[in-house]
């Protein structure tokens, strides 16, 4: 499996799509705040609009400060070429309709996330679309739900919660021995852990909302493929939505790139620790975490994956909604909310998207709470975690 050199990442980060002698060898990216773009002959602007691509002529196509960044992620990624979108549920939206028509059938991982699921149970069925959801962990599922018309298999290896793991060599090689096209959602691992191009995946996505903006100040989202694949979602979904990200987000997703692997690198560290206390802690029953040995695909976590980090899932012995609910309301520092990857820890009860009324105590899910470790000092989140413990039976 290759992983990104340590060389290139450099590169990549601080160098790779910037011309700084276009803009006074400036060496913060400018922010071209611009919707138009004006021409001084008619043939150039005929052959802007015949193809956006060609160039710059109105930023919801192409933007210079978008295209920066646009180049850094495709290179990460390993992939040709890279649209950035608002946000991850619009770059999930823009990959899967620009590969269905009405008829189409698509196998999908169980459970991939909230805005993926309402795409495929809402928005498609309106177009004689189904979605058939499979046990992703083991690959005779996919081809068992494998039918004559389905075009797209859907991936999210790890998933945010239980995180699951696809075989992602073994479910792209059957998707390419069926003419099937293979997206994954690698929010989890972001390309510094895992580059699922390189394992065969058609189409490469994540939020950068998470990890690569990684100060919980905007959203968006990336998609990553072959140059006709990008180029088809660009022409289509892309222009047609107008979900393209905005250049000064674009500026602060190129910011928090540069600090991504240092980041990551202090997350990683800091997760070990906050795991090692979290699984000899009387009142918890489970860490579910794919890089510990009691995760049930370690091995396949480890194969895939370069590292994992931030997100894990504790069940908490105490199997009441009041424990879990006391545990979440008792932490001082690590703070409530949705969302992961910014500099703030957090942590994220599954019951409460459950009605009182339907929680259930002997389905573990409905007990996962997900802790988020983000930027802080490793004693400062375990002390936190620990005195919050012991405000429980
Ligand atoms: C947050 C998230 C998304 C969606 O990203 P947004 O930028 O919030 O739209 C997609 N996939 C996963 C796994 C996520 O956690």
């Amino acid at each position: 499996m290759s992983f990104l050199n340590q060389q290139e990442l450099s590169f990549i980060l601080n160098e790779l799509g910037e011309e700084r002698e276009n803009y006074f060898n400036a060496v913060s990216a400018p922010i071209i705040q611009t919707s138009n773009f004006v021409f001084e002959k008619v043939d150039d602007l005929s052959r802007a609009l015949e193809d956006e691509m060609n160039g710059y002529l109105y930023s919801r196509g192409l933007n210079p400060t978008v295209d920066i960044l646009r180049k850094k992620l495709a290179a990460l990624d390993g992939a040709e070429d890279c649209l950035v979108f608002n946000s991850g549920a619009s770059a999930i939206f823009a990959s899967v309709f620009a590969n269905v028509k009405s008829g189409d059938h698509i196998v999908s991982v169980k459970g991939p996330y909230t805005w993926a699921q309402r795409t495929f149970d809402v928005i498609l069925p309106r177009f004689n679309i189904s979605t058939t959801y499979v046990d992703g962990t083991q690959i005779e599922n996919w081809q068992r739900a494998t039918q004559p018309n389905t075009v797209i298999y859907y991936l999210e290896s790890p998933n945010s919660w239980d995180f699951a793991l696809q075989d992602i060599k073994a479910v792209s090689a059957l998707a390419k021995s069926k003419k099937i096209t293979t997206i994954i959602d690698n929010s989890y691992c972001t390309p510094l852990y895992q580059r699922p191009i390189e394992m065969g995946i058609d189409l490469a996505l994540q939020t950068a909302t998470k990890y690569i903006g990684g100060h919980s100040d905007t959203l968006g989202g990336i998609l990553c493929g072959s140059h006709a694949m990008i180029k088809k979602i660009f022409d289509s979904e892309y222009l047609n939505v107008g979900s393209g990200i905005q250049p000064f987000n674009a500026w602060l997703l190129i910011r928090g790139l540069r600090t991504l692997p240092a980041r990551l690198e202090r997350i990683t560290r800091t997760t070990v620790e906050v795991v090692k206390f979290l699984k000899q802690h009387p009142k918890i029953e489970t860490v579910i975490f794919p890089f510990d040995e009691t995760f049930p695909q370690y091995e396949l976590a480890k194969k895939q994956m370069q590292g994992a980090c931030g997100l894990l899932t504790i069940i908490l012995k105490g199997i009441t909604r009041e424990e879990i609910v006391r545990f979440c309301e008792s932490l001082r520092h690590i703070m409530m909310a949705v969302s992961w990857g910014g500099h703030e820890s957090l942590a994220m009860p599954k019951c409460t998207g459950i009605k009182k009324e339907d929680f259930n105590p002997n389905n573990r899910e409905h007990r996962y709470v997900r802790v988020y470790v983000g930027l802080e000092d490793a004693q400062y989140l375990i002390d936190d975690l620990s005195q919050s413990l012991d405000k429980i039976d």
